[in-house]
């Protein structure tokens, strides 16, 4: 620790703390510039401020206790439940919570998956293993790491996707778990979610859709035209799917959706207790005390957009994203890694050192977003990206030419991560 922090005696007037954290938000990376290429997600003004004026009328407010005491919330979860189960096409049966984050909901998806087959199996000690893309979030990991559960992560196709004739070959008895992306995190491709369904069915495995990133912004990207595949409970054999609505939702953190196709299996997600002075203690997901205001602000946009809100977006997003793909395209050697569906995209040149492109990415500026293999540069799009292309791309450019000329002998190589 570089200076010694002390819990002062004295406290300082709200005016000077506030005059502080103004202070110290200046250090931090220009997002709203377009400087971060993830982190952040954005809509429009109007939307940011609605979220958060909904926040802050909840903003008190736990849903812990939403049963007993703020039906208000309660109403207002089950909505934005409702509002998912409709656009995901779970209405016959389908149920739902809102979690803190994507983390949250595949970790309950995960427990859910273990404790059905436990209750199943009868083997109440039963661990078992999950089988996964390479490209699946770690999530999944710290859910498994958790639970003591096996993971299997197995190789792309060569156009970066679930394999699904590897991942059934890596099926056994004790597996709980399929998994695939809608779309995954570091290419923005989306898994044959379809194919993988097939397989869950023919060996009774719980297929979970990740569809963490992409959820909330993917419906309506296939609405306006552009080829989205199905990926719901529209197809038999999808157990489970996630959503989160602090990404292209653009609901205010920390807000996602974790959805099961009957309440059967959302059964296995509940956490019951009743062995201690205070009587009983049962939660749906992982966390005890939830913030009002993220229910409440994520209600609030949804309503607010609506589906003809959401289209919009989607129109302005992707149009913005092809401008940006076809920019980096002009530069000689560019490659767009596999065939991304939405708004995050990983690109590079195979002859060029791209951790070195980094590095020289960030003396400009920009925060590089970065994908290992292969080496790349990783960009998450939001609305606020629109007006830094022209700059981006150039600078992009500039170093892919400094890098390939050998014109960087001071730019060592960026670490991945
Ligand atoms: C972001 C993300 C997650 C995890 O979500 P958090 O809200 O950061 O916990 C899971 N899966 C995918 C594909 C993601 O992009």
């Amino acid at each position: 620790m570089p200076e010694e922090i002390r819990f002062e005696d004295a406290g300082l007037p709200s005016r000077l703390v506030l005059a502080e954290l103004a202070r110290q938000h200046a250090g931090d990376i220009d997002w709203r510039g377009g400087r971060a290429p993830l982190y952040v997600f954005s809509a429009t003004q109007e939307v940011q401020a609605l979220g958060q004026a909904a926040f802050n009328e909840f903003f008190s407010e736990n849903a812990l206790g939403a049963r007993r005491a703020f039906p208000s919330l309660m109403r207002m979860e089950r909505e934005v439940i409702g509002m998912g189960l409709d656009l995901f096409h779970g209405r016959e049966g389908g149920v739902g919570n809102m979690t803190s984050g994507g983390t949250e909901s595949i970790v309950m998806a995960v427990k859910a998956a273990r404790d059905c087959a436990r209750k199943r199996s009868g083997n109440a000690a039963l661990t078992g293993n999950v089988v996964l893309p390479l490209s699946a979030h770690p999530a999944f990991d710290k859910g498994c790491t958790l639970m003591d559960i096996e993971m299997r992560r197995i190789p792309l196709t060569s156009e970066l996707v679930a394999d699904a004739a590897l991942m059934e070959r890596a099926c056994d008895d004790n597996t709980l778990m399929l998994v695939g992306s809608v779309p995954c995190f570091p290419y923005g491709t989306i898994d044959p979610i379809a194919e993988l369904a097939a397989v869950a069915k023919r060996k009774g495995i719980w297929l979970h859709v990740d569809a963490c990133v992409g959820g909330w912004m993917a419906p309506f990207v296939r609405e306006i035209g552009r080829e989205i595949p199905a990926f719901d409970f529209a197809i038999d054999g999808v157990m489970s799917l996630s959503a989160d609505l602090h990404k292209f939702g653009f609901c205010p953190k920390p807000a996602s959706t974790i959805f099961y196709r009957s309440t059967e299996l959302q059964a296995c997600q509940e956490f019951v207790f009743d062995v201690w002075p205070s009587g009983r203690f049962a939660t749906q997901t992982l966390v005890g005390t939830r913030p009002g205001g993220a229910v409440a602000s994520a209600w609030a946009v949804l309503r607010h957009l609506g589906r003809d809100g959401y289209r919009k977006i989607a129109a302005e997003l992707m149009a913005m994203r092809d401008a940006y793909l076809d920019a980096l395209l002009e530069i000689p050697g560019m490659k767009i890694r596999g065939k991304p569906a939405l708004a995050n995209i990983a690109f590079g040149c195979d002859d060029v050192d791209m951790g070195k492109v980094a590095t020289l990415m960030s003396e400009r500026g920009w925060l590089p977003g970065m994908v290992r293999t292969p080496p790349s540069l990783h960009l998450m799009l939001s609305l606020h990206h629109a007006g830094a292309r022209e700059a981006y791309v150039k600078d992009v450019a500039a170093a892919i030419k400094a890098a390939r000329a050998g014109d960087d002998i001071a730019a060592t190589s960026a670490s991945y991560g």
